[in-house]
């Protein structure tokens, strides 16, 4: 039987002809589907498990096969009253697995539980837009459970259903330390959803709780009575439509459109391999009768930041050449540099002439340089922010900085990594302790800092944050403080502004505004500006294709010896992350590459899973030792990267 599930269901909400390339394996897909690392990504196992013992009593329905599921399910809800974990609910080709499901004669309540932060001070008016309509940061949370609540009602008619959501209370700290490590994700397991909860577990780490039940029965009927502007006019007639085309294998057409840019059914060349198919082409093909030469020419999807994709595909005009300057509507900008319209018109002419050369506005970036004080800084930090707290007192989804990496460079272009952090000791909060360690690394001059995008800014605004609210702030927590005010700018949001006296500047900005480098597709994301610059600059290849990274008088590294990181395979440089160790030995190639893809799924940083698993999985210390060297090598990169950037762009306006 081919059921319509929660999933399949949030998966057609997303795009109903997704739902035919599903769980087919002659399609490509790159949803990263490894369990374990999505759940030490999200949090969300250890939440559902969370939730179990705030719920004592409760029976859990272990069965993964559906009927034997729904048996006992029938079983157990025979009683009064009862709470079920997972039970399993059937209605026709309709099935799901409900969270939480607690009956008390003919009411039951539907708990659907979900690792995301709500605010309890703002309410439910979070849930809705000003307009009237739903919330795009909660419309498909509400979706989830009025599927659920269909198909409970048609499965028991008579009862009444309530709905909830039970979600992380943002403001409620951790009640005990070590809580994180008591929900610990464990692979291969043969319990139902792969948590152990530790038998340590006590009634302690349980008050206050740490999640929240919402009552959303206003939202469900909002969307079931078809009053919700962007969703579904007829609910239970769309329900019954998906269900009856997934159940028949029947393909839905849907009209194509932006949403195609981020779709996982093989958008990209590089994708499709083993002779595995392409959804993306298949549902382009049959809209625009294109052949293979029409799919490798540059197309809007990947125009930069263009807000009117839809409106140009609806006309028909889809491939770049298509494109004029008046759908651009070219304005410039107070500030120096390439307004984004000029640069999205720059890619357009780019893309149209073939021309692969980099763009660079030599006389901006110049006087840009010019303000800069040596040596000069690259830092990079990595960061995790998960549901339940490592520390007892944190807030749930506080924010955790782990790692950075620091490369120098000096006036007569010395490179040098010249510090590291990283926390390996479990259980502890490290920020304070990277703050410091970066102070220390950075205080003895006073040379240009340098970032890539506004991470680093925003978590040291966090810290500060922590410092000055922590009932035990450690004894240097004004220097601290200070160190920070002094590097950073602060958020608008921020309860407090200053104006700081090193401000570190942000390579991104600057790439927006004086670089555009063709082999990029549109891309600004660092991992694609790297290979970008090294396949632009002769300078840069002609440096790094000696192994001098990390040799006696070559470039002193921390964790690399004797590297070459320019190295060509079909007269292309290969970008240098590929030359990195697999971070996970237990994934796939697929799975690591896709976790690797920060642009493709930035929740999920490989470095954060990485962390995640040396902080609470079971492993000897020979293999933490391997991650964590992973883990180096990878940060490291990272600031190399900002450096050779740095080195291409001398290359390139001729300063070298
Ligand atoms: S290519 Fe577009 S229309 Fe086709 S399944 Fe993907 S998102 Fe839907």
């Amino acid at each position: 039987m081919r059921y319509l599930t929660k999933s399949r269901f949030q998966l057609a909400m997303e795009c109903p002809t997704k739902l035919f390339y599903t769980r087919k394996h002659e399609y490509v897909n790159n949803k990263l589907d490894d369990p374990f690392l999505l759940a030490l990504a999200e949090g969300g196992l250890q939440v559902g498990e969370l939730a179990k013992k705030y719920h004592p009593g409760g029976h859990d329905i272990t069965a993964l096969d559906h009927e034997e599921a729904e048996s006992e399910t029938n079983r157990l809800f025979n009683e009064e009253k009862t709470i079920l974990f997972e039970p399993a609910i059937r209605h026709q080709n309709l099935f799901i697995r409900i969270d939480v499901l607690v009956k008390n004669g003919r009411d039951l309540e539907l708990i659907e539980v979900k690792a995301k932060s709500y605010d309890k001070l703002e309410g439910p008016e979070s849930f809705m837009n000003k307009n009237g309509s739903l919330s795009s940061a909660w419309r498909s949370y509400f979706y989830d459970v009025a599927f659920q609540t269909h198909v409970l009602e048609l499965a028991m008619p008579g009862y009444k259903v309530r709905p909830y959501l039970m979600l992380i209370d943002k403001h409620v700290r951790c009640p005990t330390d070590g809580l994180h490590q008591k929900f610990r994700v464990v692979r291969n397991t043969k319990s139902h959803k792969g948590v152990s909860v530790s038998s340590q577990l006590v009634s302690e780490d349980l008050d206050p709780q740490i999640l929240i039940k919402v009552p959303v029965d206003e939202q469900v009927k909002f969307i079931r009575s078809g009053r919700d502007s962007d969703g579904l006019v007829n609910f239970g007639a769309e329900v019954k439509r998906l269900a009856a085309s997934y159940e028949a294998d029947q393909r839905i057409q849907t009209p194509i459109g932006s949403k195609c840019r981020s779709c996982e059914f093989g958008r990209k060349k590089e994708d499709i391999v083993d002779g595995k198919r392409s959804g993306f082409r298949e549902c382009w093909t049959d809209a625009l009768d294109w052949n293979e030469s029409d799919f490798a020419e540059p197309n809007i999807l990947d125009l930069w930041n263009y807000r009117k994709k839809d409106a140009r595909i609806a006309e028909g005009r889809v491939k770049l050449k298509d494109i004029k300057k008046s759908d651009i509507g070219i304005k410039s900008k107070a500030t120096p540099g390439l307004s984004t319209s000029k640069r999205q018109w720059l890619q357009v002419r780019k893309a149209i002439d073939r021309d692969t050369t980099p763009w660079v506005d030599a006389q901006g970036l110049q006087a840009e340089m010019e303000t800069w004080s040596y040596p000069l800084h690259f830092i990079d930090f990595e960061t995790a922010m998960v549901a339940l707290p490592f520390n007892k007192g944190r807030h749930p989804y506080e924010g955790v900085a782990f790692q950075f990496s620091h490369h120098t460079v000096q006036e007569d272009g010395l490179v040098a990594h010249a510090g590291e952090y990283l926390n390996t000791e479990r259980g502890v909060f490290p920020n304070y302790r990277m703050v410091r360690e970066l102070k220390s690394q950075l205080e003895n001059d006073d040379g240009t800092i340098f970032r890539y995008a506004h991470h680093e800014n925003t978590f040291l605004c966090m810290i500060h944050a922590q410092l000055r609210t922590d009932s035990e702030p450690p004894a240097d927590q004004k220097e601290l403080m200070t160190f920070i005010r002094c590097i950073t700018r602060p958020e608008r949001n921020n309860t407090q502004q200053w104006s700081s006296a090193r401000c570190m500047v942000d390579m991104l900005e600057l790439v927006k505004s004086y670089c555009y480098l063709p082999f990029t597709n549109g891309s600004n994301s660092l991992k694609d500006v790297l290979p970008a610059i090294l396949n632009s600059s002769t300078a840069l290849q002609a440096k790094y294709s000696k192994p001098i990274y990390g040799a006696e008088g070559g470039i002193e590294s921390h964790n690399f010896k004797d590297w070459q990181w320019a190295r060509k395979e079909n007269g292309r440089a290969i970008d240098p992350y590929e030359l990195l160790p697999r971070m996970f030995d237990d994934a796939t190639e697929k799975t690591q590459e896709l976790i690797s893809d920060e642009s493709e799924l930035r929740e999920a940083s490989a470095a954060m899973i990485a962390y995640a698993r040396a902080q609470y999985e079971e492993m000897s210390e020979y293999e933490r030792e391997q991650l964590f060297q992973a883990l180096r090598k990878y940060c490291e990169l990272d600031t190399l990267a900002m450096v050779m950037l740095y080195e291409g762009w001398m290359d390139l306006i001729g300063s070298n």
